[in-house]
C-alpha cells in the first residue's frame, strides 16, 4: 500500500508518518528530511537549496522529484508514505509517472485538515520545544517563514486537494485532536 500524507506545515504528517512506520512497516519518504539531510552532509545540492528552504519557499520540482525517483527503486516494504511530496501539480504527475515506470500503485491521498491559527501555534511551539530541550529550532520555524509557507501550501499545493478528489483518491480527515485520535481517522480513511 503506497499512500500519500497531504496537508499544510504543521498539520501532523511527519507525527503520523512515523506512526504508520512503527507500526506498519512502511517507509517514509520525506523530501523536507531528505533536503535537510543534505544540508547537513554539505552536498552542493544542500548548499543550493538552503536559502530557499530558510525563507519557507519550494525548491524546485526537479530537485524534489529526483530524491523521489532514487527510492521508488529500493526496496517498498511494507509501502511507502509520501510526506510533504508531492507539493506541485507538476509532482503529482511525476509522482503517477515514476509509480507506473516502478510497477506500483497509489492506494490513498489522506489529507490532514486543521485550522491555521492551530498551525501557527504548533509549529512556534514545535520551535520553542527544541529550543528548550536544549537543540536548535528548525530555521523556517519562525513567524516571517512560516507565513511564506502557508502561502506555498495555498498556492501551489492546496490545488492537490481537488486533483487527487477528482481521481477518486482523496479521504480528508480531521488533523486537530491527540496523536492517538488522529491516528485513529486515518486508520479508518485506509481500511
Ligand atoms: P517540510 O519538512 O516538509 O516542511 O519541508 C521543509 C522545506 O523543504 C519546505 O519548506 C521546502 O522548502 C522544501 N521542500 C520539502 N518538500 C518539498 C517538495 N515536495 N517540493 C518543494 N520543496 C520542498
Amino acid at each position: 500500500m503506497n499512500i500519500i500524507l497531504l496537508g499544510p506545515p504543521g498539520a501532523g504528517k511527519g507525527t503520523q508518518a512515523a506512526m504508520l512506520v512503527d507500526e506498519r512497516n512502511m517507509i517514509q519518504l520525506s523530501t523536507g528530511d531528505m533536503l535537510r539531510e543534505a544540508r547537513t552532509s554539505g552536498t552542493e545540492m544542500g548548499k543550493m537549496v538552503a536559502g530557499v528552504m530558510d525563507r519557507g519557499e519550494l525548491v524546485t520540482d526537479e530537485i524534489v522529484i529526483g530524491l523521489i525517483r532514487e527510492k521508488l527503486e529500493g526496496d517498498a516494504k511494507g509501502g511507502f508514505i509520501f510526506d510533504g511530496f508531492p507539493r506541485t501539480l507538476a509532482q503529482a504527475d511525476a509522482l503517477a509517472e515514476l509509480l507506473v515506470e516502478t510497477n506500483q500503485t497509489l492506494d490513498y491521498v489522506v489529507e490532514l485538515a486543521v485550522d491555521d491559527e492551530v498551525l501557527v501555534e504548533r509549529i512556534l511551539g514545535r520551535a520553542a520545544e527544541a529550543v528548550a530541550a536544549g537543540g536548535e529550532a528548525r530555521a523556517d520555524d519562525n513567524e516571517e517563514s512560516l507565513k511564506v509557507r502557508l502561502m506555498a501550501y495555498y498556492k501551489q499545493t492546496s490545488p492537490l486537494i481537488g486533483y487527487y478528489h477528482a481521481k477518486g483518491q482523496l479521504q480528508s480527515v480531521d488533523g486537530l485532536g491527540t496523536m492517538d485520535e488522529v491516528k485513529a481517522s486515518i486508520g479508518k480513511a485506509l481500511s
